[in-house]
């Protein structure tokens, strides 16, 4: 008699249990093929650990199913909903991180970019809605507007800079989404939650947007800041402004730097754009890079002042082989000695300069002589003197670099 009722009791768990499961086993079915809304991330699952391992290898050509990642099954049912049917071959040969932007009948028309601002326009003749643009981040998939959350961001830490980049694996790589139709073409402009260097392939029916890390595709990263531009021309001499004189500069440095391979070099500007101090020191923080260096010239009412100042941080690296009083060092020898003025002594100015108070990196902000000073200036507005001084900083990256290979 006990027995049988024991049976019986564990007949009834064993019945309850299944029924549990399948319960649980439609509940999910159902939830991962409801209709999607849009603006919402659709599916988030927890890190598909097989794909999560995977080096992130990047091929140029599509087809190589080298990079990207695994789905698990319920996800590529539940993404197939979204893609159609071919979803674990684009899984497969994207990488980790990518959008893609779904074409109909039109084909791509153009792409620009403005990588400092993290955005990217892309045009695309005929229309597309934001469900067309889709985001894979890892094992999430995002379609339509991003939702970012709003952060109260406290008054003393408004003008910090920040280092945007995902939090977690799956997240959202895009903050905004914009479109816009003109003439039977679509404007998509993207703007990513970090830098991103992006490879765009395509096929009948996609755009991809393949979007690598800067430091998983380049070893030496260096970011070159032309000082002011746009609507703030510094200071200026012999009526010429210092944000040319400087815009000039880097643009002679970048001749010298485009010639070799050793070093990949971001500029926060080569037009005459103003991007803000803020957005300068992020871009180089979000880059990781390994040092930053800007280019400015100087101004003092006393004109009898002249010669070379570089500023530097003297809290950033202490002890470092190359922090930034060593780099500030190399590139006051360089610039001096290749251009003739006068080495002035290195400044402090952690506290009170933006750009060196926020940078995470080796930083020096080269002030290349004085507009106010009548010798300086016609140096410094010549094309000899200023490809000099570009000379000068490329020979400063270069030694920067040797310092840190001592290691
Ligand atoms: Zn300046």
């Amino acid at each position: 008699m006990e027995e049988n009722r024991i049976k019986k009791v564990r007949q009834f768990c064993v019945s309850f249990m299944m029924l549990c499961l399948a319960f649980l086993g439609v509940f999910l079915v159902q939830k991962k093929t409801e209709p999607r809304e849009a603006n919402a991330e659709i599916s988030a699952f927890a890190p598909d650990t097989s794909g999560d391992k995977e080096e992130l290898t990047q091929t140029e050509e599509m087809g190589e199913p080298e990079g990207g990642h695994a789905l698990s099954e319920v996800q590529t049912s539940a993404w197939s909903h979204v893609f159609g049917t071919n979803i674990p071959e684009i899984v497969k040969q994207q990488g980790d991180y990518c959008v893609l932007i779904r074409k109909g009948t039109g084909a791509l028309d153009s792409v620009s970019e403005e990588m400092i601002y993290r955005k990217l326009t892309v045009g695309v003749q005929g229309s597309v809605s934001e469900d067309d643009v889709l985001r894979i981040s890892r094992n999430a998939l995002y379609v339509g507007q991003p939702k970012v959350p709003v952060v109260e961001i406290p008054e003393e830490l408004k003008n910090v800079p920040l280092v945007r980049e995902p939090k977690t694996a799956e997240e959202d790589s895009l903050l905004s989404l914009e479109l816009s139709e003109t003439d039977g073409t679509t404007k998509v402009v993207l703007e990513f939650n970090s830098v991103y260097e992006v490879e765009l392939t395509e096929d009948e029916e996609f755009i991809y947007l393949n979007l690598i890390r800067p430091h998983e595709k380049y070893e030496n990263i260096v970011v070159l800041d032309a000082g002011h531009g746009g609507r703030d021309p510094g200071t200026s001499g012999g009526g010429v402004s210092e944000a040319s004189v400087n815009l000039a500069v880097v643009r002679y440095v970048k001749e010298l730097l485009d010639q070799q391979e050793d070093w990949k070099i971001y500029y926060t500007r080569l037009t005459n754009i103003l991007p803000d101090l803020s957005t300068r020191v992020e871009f180089a923080n979000a880059l990781h890079a390994d040092m930053l260096i800007s280019v400015h010239c100087n101004y003092n009412p006393a004109k009898s002042m002249n010669g070379v100042e570089v500023l530097y941080s003297g809290v950033q690296g202490q002890g470092d082989l190359l922090n930034s009083k060593a780099l500030a060092n190399i590139c006051s020898d360089y610039v001096s000695e290749a251009t003739g003025l006068k080495e002035r002594k290195l400044v402090e100015r952690s506290s009170n300069l933006h750009i060196i108070k926020y940078c995470t990196m080796p930083m020096a902000l080269i002030e290349f002589g004085f507009m106010s000073n009548a010798s300086d200036l016609a140096l410094i507005t010549s094309e000899a003197g200023q490809r000099q001084c570009a000379e000068a900083i490329y020979r400063s990256i270069e030694s920067a670099y040797a310092r840190m290979d001592e290691n």
